[in-house]
């Protein structure tokens, strides 16, 4: 049986976290502490973008935490207008700079956005990158098949991950499976669904919760490290961050994986990457 608190290792051998530290929404000082605390915890992913705004504090508690640089798997994104090659190398640099590092572990095209129809290029400049050792490994997020179909046949390999929309309301089967085959690794975003409704306050998860002697939170964590995704909570308080962490010493049994499955309604909370909103 696959240890889950080890890594995975993505389709160009390096090892990433199934686990990590999600920082949407965490401004700059509270992300600072947050993170701290998040490596305390003993998290070794961290998960940002340039969008968040909050690289700067990102950087300082990574750089200040005692934990060797080489421990944490450090992700950001380029944003939607930064796509094109050179505007991609730009905001790359741009990164790293308000990370306070000198390369990335993991690089992500944030939206294939595609009404610009530059997302294939954008990942050749990530791929480049890699060459000259500024990232570890490339990834997207939020992209369609149809988009990770048509970055393969323009450079010739899939991204090492693609991060989506991913929670027991929305739980993208079929995605997972077609990125299995490829050798892609799901990472899900807005893993506890919190976005509508309470997927915390369901009786699956409830049940399993009360069953296990663990918090809902931690339910919906391990259903999701169970189904193979890497998985990125987000909370702003510290003893949350500690909980969530805390997923390794219990299983959820086949019959309480397949109760918070069924509780997929088809609708994404977050917006339609293949549309034009972005
Ligand atoms: P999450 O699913 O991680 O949910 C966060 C919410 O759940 C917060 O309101 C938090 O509240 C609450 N929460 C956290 N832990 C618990 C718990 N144990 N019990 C009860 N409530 C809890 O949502 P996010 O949208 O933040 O997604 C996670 C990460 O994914 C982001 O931070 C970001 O890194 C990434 N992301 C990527 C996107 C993309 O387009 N690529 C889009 C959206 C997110 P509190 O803070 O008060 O604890």
């Amino acid at each position: 049986m696959t240890d889950l608190s080890a890594p995975i290792e993505l389709n160009d051998g390096t090892a990433m976290p199934r686990i990590g530290y999600g920082t949407y929404k965490v401004g700059d000082d509270e992300a600072q502490q947050a993170v701290e605390a998040a490596l305390a915890t003993g998290y070794r992913l961290i998960d940002t973008a340039e969008m968040y705004g909050n690289e700067v504090g990102v950087g300082r508690a990574v750089n200040g935490s005692g934990v060797p640089r080489s421990e944490v798997f450090l992700t950001t994104k380029v944003w939607n207008d930064h796509h094109g090659a050179d505007k991609a190398r730009a905001a790359l640099e741009a990164s790293l700079e308000r990370l306070g590092t000198d390369y990335l572990d993991l690089y992500l095209i944030h939206w294939p956005s595609p009404k610009q129809g530059l997302y294939a290029e954008t990942f050749e400049a990530l791929l480049k990158a890699k060459e000259e050792g500024l990232i570890r490994s490339a990834g997207v997020s939020n992209f369609l098949p149809e988009h990770l179909d048509a970055v393969h046949d323009a450079v010739g390999v899939y991204p090492s991950v693609n991060q989506v929309e991913l929670h027991p309301y929305f739980n993208q089967p079929e995605l997972r499976a077609w990125q299995a085959e490829r050798g892609i690794a799901t990472e899900s975003w807005g893993p506890l669904g919190q976005r509508t409704g309470s997927v915390l306050a369901e009786p699956a998860v409830t049940a399993a919760a009360e069953a296990h002697g663990m918090s809902p939170g931690q339910v919906v964590i391990r259903w999701h490290l169970q189904h193979g995704c890497v998985v990125i909570p987000k909370s702003s308080k510290a003893s949350r961050i500690a909980e969530n962490f805390e997923v390794f010493g219990f299983a959820l049994t086949g019959d309480e994986m397949a109760a918070i499955d069924a509780l997929e309604t088809g609708k994404r909370q977050g917006i339609d990457p293949g549309g034009n909103e972005r």
